[in-house]
């Protein structure tokens, strides 16, 4: 059975570890990228390892975050797949021992402490390879496929589309014009594949649904706030249902002691993200608090929509992103260069205007994101506190999801595997990685 794999992420990498060597298989990889070898710590997105690559490594070895392949496999099954993942990752890396900083102990009481406020605390075990470990582990990936009598790595070769017959994949387009012919294709393109793999849905009609859009804002604190739990925990991940429009609200990316930053979009879109370094410490801590939501019939555009509320920050602070008081929203008013000049929390992204996020954020996002805060107050006394810095806005744009069944396989195109981030379906390396071990293990099942 002749079978191809677009993109040599970790989706990608998972298909063709699980089919190397396998009788009756021919597996070609194509990737637009470099191989690991060659590529520049510059290529972040692209090159043999994909976008986790040049990553620090964090396999968060849970159901519960990281992809939604709980909406094809029951819960159990994927933990099964995610040991199967978590232990390839270990062997190729020579990382052994789950992440020492994690406290389980600490961390049991903390989420019993947020069950007693509907909050829910998802302490995920953590396998952290660390950059070197993690380009070590891509690496020995790369020698032992390279070594396999079956399968073939095409570098700096990009797929341009497919070839479909009668709504059954019969081959590829190369961009240099090449046509290839296979049984099976596998689509692995992750997230810098996300405009191709929309051509292709639109091109073909492939079906596919469309994924939440999370709006939010930064909130950034004294440390002490958080600290006794981000002391136990890499970062805490916390999921809470509001009670007026029962909309999730969760917590995401946590930097202790980090750094507000300006994230630059498509078409000069600006928004707010936080990092932190290794080195080089605040005495803040900033997360992201976002409301996820799916829209309903007819409307079919959730990106652009999270555009517009993006926009309009951008607009009201003259090219730039808000930053307003906790106190001042609560008592209806703007923040003012003076205000936060006095405020007690010291922002750490300077290029943020004072302003009024109450003219930015639609009533239910305003209302979901106060009502979590002053719920995260009880388990994180003085997050509610009229200091606290909220910056606006926050937004995560997921791709399209390609509608697929439990194996991975497209539900309107026949012998088509859609996969990893690229589809939608995951965020995350291990979740990624699992999806391509659903997918081989059908393959493999078909041959
Ligand atoms: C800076 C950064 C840090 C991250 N850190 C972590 C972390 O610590 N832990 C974690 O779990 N996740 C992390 N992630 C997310 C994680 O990297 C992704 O979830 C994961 O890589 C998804 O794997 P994938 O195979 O689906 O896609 P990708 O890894 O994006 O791979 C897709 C590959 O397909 C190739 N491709 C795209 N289009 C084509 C085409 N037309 N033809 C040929 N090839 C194509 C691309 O070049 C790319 O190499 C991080 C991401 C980034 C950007």
């Amino acid at each position: 059975m002749k079978i191809a794999i677009v993109g040599a992420g970790s989706a990608g990498i998972f298909t063709a570890y699980k089919l190397m060597n396998l009788n009756g298989a021919s597996v070609d990889l194509y990737e637009k990228g470099k191989d690991i070898t060659n590529r520049s710590r510059k290529e972040v997105m692209s090159g043999f390892g994909g976008a986790g690559a040049y990553s620090d490594g964090k396999l968060t070895l849970t159901t519960e975050f990281g992809g939604w392949l709980t909406d094809f496999i029951d819960e159990k099954e994927l933990e099964n797949l995610i040991e199967e993942a978590d232990t390839i990752w270990k062997d190729v890396s020579g990382v052994d021992k789950l992440d020492s900083s994690q406290n389980y102990e600490k961390i049991k009481d903390l989420e019993y402490l947020c069950s007693r406020h509907n909050l829910r605390l998802y302490s995920a075990k953590i396998r952290h390879l660390g950059t070197d470990n993690c380009l070590l582990a891509v690496k020995n990936l790369q020698v032992m496929l390279e070594k396999s009598r079956n399968v073939n790595l095409f570098f700096e070769c990009g797929v341009s589309d497919i070839i479909l017959e009668n709504n059954e994949i019969k081959g590829l387009v190369l961009e240099n014009g090449e046509k290839r012919y296979y049984d099976i294709v596998v689509l692995a393109v992750g997230r810098s594949g996300n405009s191709w793999m929309q051509e292709i849905v639109n091109r073909y009609q492939i079906e596919s649904a469309i994924n939440p859009v999370d709006i939010g804002v930064r909130v950034e604190v004294p440390r002490s706030i958080t600290d006794h739990f981000t002391d136990y925990l890499y970062e805490f991940k916390i999921k809470y249902y509001t009670s007026e429009f029962e909309d999730e609200v969760r917590t995401f990316c946590v930097n202790p002691g980090g750094f507000i930053t300006i994230e630059r979009n498509e078409n000069n879109l600006l928004t707010v993200n936080g990092h932190s370094y290794k080195n080089k410490k605040s005495s803040n801590t900033n997360f992201a608090l976002l409301v996820s939501t799916k829209f309903t019939e007819p409307f079919k555009e959730p990106v652009k929509y999270g555009q517009y509320v993006a926009y309009l920050a951008n607009m009201l602070s003259g090219g730039s992103v808000i930053v307003q008081r906790f106190g001042d929203l609560i008592r209806g008013r703007r923040s003012t260069e003076s205000r936060i000049r006095k405020n007690f929390v010291k922002p750490t992204l300077q290029e943020a205007m004072p302003g009024d996020l109450s003219f930015v954020l639609p009533y239910r996002y305003l209302s979901n994101l106060k009502e979590t805060i002053l719920q995260l107050d009880k388990v994180m006394p003085g997050m509610a506190d009229p200091n606290t810095l909220l910056y606006g806005v926050e937004a995560k744009f997921y791709s399209l999801r390609i509608n697929v069944d439990q194996n991975m396989r497209s539900k309107s195109i026949k012998n088509l595997y859609c996969i990893g981030d690229g589809a939608g379906i995951t965020r995350g390396i291990i979740q990624a990685s699992v999806s391509g071990i659903i997918a081989a293990n059908d393959i493999i099942k078909r041959i």
